[in-house]
């Protein structure tokens, strides 16, 4: 992936990951050959593909550590299909949310807050880090709250919330805690021994799958209603005919996960710290990480910086031809403007000039190096034409003129 000229390098790990070969080769047959229904029990076929989703159902516990009898296992179309059903089906009269969270559980919570009168608390995030400070969400419990829903790790600045600190407070005042872990699964590690989390979203793509499969880990003993009414697959909590190719899939991308996230994850945490001393070098100045410093609070994946006098504008067209990254989330829309960003109190003109690095399984020193070049080379072209970059060069404090 280190032709530049033949295709950019990618780095856009957050809004999906390239299929594992290994994975596809899972996935063939499911394609191929296993085509049964899953719920025809009578015959076969249908019991050969049951097989398939159960061997999967089976891998995904084990990425986790959800056995079967603390945890069952729903399969869904992705990430978003899992938080609405947690999010709707717990019906809850007040949740507990913080303002940096996808939109995949943002827009369900608005639609719920107008339609179903259900309560909806944001809370804010520590300035620069985005941390979430476990006592805000003790403070914000009201003998209303049923749920509180606090992702795993950011799909923009790549924090991470403490869990296990919140999860203790949740489970002491009998509330439920539902996780987005789109962005962590896979890539660091989860352990549903010891997390008192209740509720689990995930999605395949995000960690080396195929689009178009996740899941919701529902701790037993919670009540759940479901969204969708049909056949009664997945325990009555999620009908429809499983999509069998894409759950062998996700299975596949679990056992992957599985046996290589250890030193997986320190290969790309290296990756990741690289980058940034690379692009601290070569920029000399004017690099904001924004986010937490990479270490405990930080996935290994992510960087997201901000780069200080250039029209940001301009950033994300010139880098294209030369790496895929993206300024915010993928899914943010046309609006455009990082709801994340603003939320730790970056500006809008360093909202525009923020670059959002994702990294994976397939990202090599060569694409780092070779991003470290785009971004300089585009950057020094930028900053040779901005009036703002010729005044910090004069000792003019910038960010303290007006439309900062
Ligand atoms: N939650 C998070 C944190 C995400 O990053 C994403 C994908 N960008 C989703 C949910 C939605 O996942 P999907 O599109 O696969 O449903």
């Amino acid at each position: 992936m280190t032709d530049a000229a033949a295709s950019p390098v990618y780095l856009d790990g957050h809004a999906t990951t390239p299929l594992d070969p290994r994975v596809l080769e899972a996935m063939l047959p499911a394609l191929r050959d296993n085509f049964g229904n899953p719920a025809s029990e009578q015959h076969m076929a249908g019991q050969r593909a049951s097989l398939a989703v159960e061997t999967a159902r089976e891998e995904l516990r084990e990425l986790l550590h959800a056995d079967a009898a603390g945890w069952d296992v729903v399969f869904t179309s992705g990430a978003t299909e899992a938080n609405n059903l947690a999010l709707r089906g717990t019906l809850a009269a007040q949740i507990i949310t913080a303002i940096t969270e996808h939109r995949a559980v943002l827009d369900p919570l608005a639609a719920l807050e107008r339609d179903a009168a259900v309560e909806v608390v944001r809370l804010p995030v520590e300035r620069d880090t985005g941390r979430l400070d476990p006592a805000a969400v003790e403070a914000a419990i009201s003998p209303r709250t049923r749920l509180v829903s606090l992702m795993a790790a950011n799909n923009e600045i790549g924090v991470r919330h403490d869990l296990a600190t919140i999860g203790a407070i949740t489970r002491a005042r009998g509330v439920l805690l539902h996780t987005d872990a789109t962005q962590a699964v896979g890539h660091v590690p989860i352990d549903l021994r010891d997390l008192p989390v209740d509720l689990l979203s995930l999605s395949a793509h995000k960690f080396h799958g195929p689009k178009g499969a996740g899941a919701l880990l529902v701790r037993k003993g919670t009540k759940l209603q479901p969204m969708l009414h049909g056949g009664g697959q997945e325990r009555g909590l999620r009908a429809g005919t499983l999509n069998v190719p894409a759950i062998v899939g996700l299975g596949a991308a679990a056992a992957i996960a599985q046996r290589e996230m250890e030193t997986g994850a320190a290969r790309v945490g290296a990756l990741r710290d690289r980058l940034l001393a690379g692009l601290r070098e070569r920029l000399v100045d004017g690099v904001i990480v924004n986010g937490p410093p990479p270490g405990e609070w930080r996935l290994p994946t992510n960087l997201n910086i901000s780069i200080e006098w250039i029209d940001g504008s301009m950033l994300l067209p010139r880098l294209a031809p030369r790496i895929a990254v993206s300024s915010g989330s993928a899914c943010s829309g046309v609006a455009g403007a990082s709801h994340v960003l603003r939320a730790i109190g970056r500006t809008s003109r360093q909202i525009t000039a923020s670059l959002r690095f994702g990294l994976g399984r397939f990202t090599t020193a060569d694409d780092v190096d070779a991003a470290v070049d785009a971004v300089a080379d585009v950057v020094s072209g930028l900053r040779a034409i901005d009036p703002l970059y010729e005044l910090h060069r004069e000792g003019v404090d910038v960010r303290a003129l007006p439309g900062e």
